[in-house]
């Protein structure tokens, strides 16, 4: 996995560069579709990590982003039904298919069953420049954890803040 804070501001990012004035309560779901599949981290304790429910399997699938992008919807906008559905499901689908995308961009573990059911292959980027997060959080704060904010830093922090910018700029042009 790249760490929680690289998959949010993926989410943080779309959502604030693709989107006239987004909600709070909008990004935040798309931060939480963003971190969502990596949940599966506790089928270590019931299947092996290669098991099509094992991390990185199915959960990571861009199916299961859509499940979960259709059920978010349904029962965290009831207030907004009827408005921006479909791009909001868009949106949501986005957040969560990054995770498993820049997963694939990550230098360990198993592959990503990006493809799943259909395809239960685990798949990975020939090109993987981002560091691998290790699973847990006392891990995570460690020599390891920091070589992986830095690898973050460069590859999807610093891409980040150039779309927004792009975003912003494009957005003053034409208005
Ligand atoms: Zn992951």
């Amino acid at each position: 996995m790249a760490s929680a804070f690289g998959h949010a501001l993926v989410a943080i990012t779309a959502g604030k560069s693709f989107f006239r004035e987004p909600t709070f309560k909008f990004v935040f779901w798309g931060c939480v579709c963003s971190v969502f599949p990596d949940l599966d981290v506790i089928m270590f304790n019931f299947v092996p990590y290669e098991h099509f429910f094992g991390h990185r399997g199915f959960f990571h699938s861009l199916v299961f982003c859509l499940i979960l992008a259709v059920i978010i919807d349904f029962f965290a906008f009831t207030k907004e039904r009827n408005s921006g559905r479909i791009m909001r499901i868009i949106y949501l689908f986005l957040c969560g298919a990054s995770h498993g995308l820049l997963d694939m961009l990550t230098s360990g573990g198993l592959g990503i069953a990006i493809l799943s059911p259909f395809d239960d292959n685990r798949y990975f980027f020939p090109w993987r420049p981002i560091k691998v997060s290790p699973i847990g959080i006392a891990h995570f704060f460690s020599q390891k954890g920091i070589r992986v904010l830095k690898s973050e830093f460069v590859w999807i922090a610093l891409p980040c803040v150039a779309c927004y910018l792009i975003s912003v700029f494009l957005r003053k042009r034409s208005s």
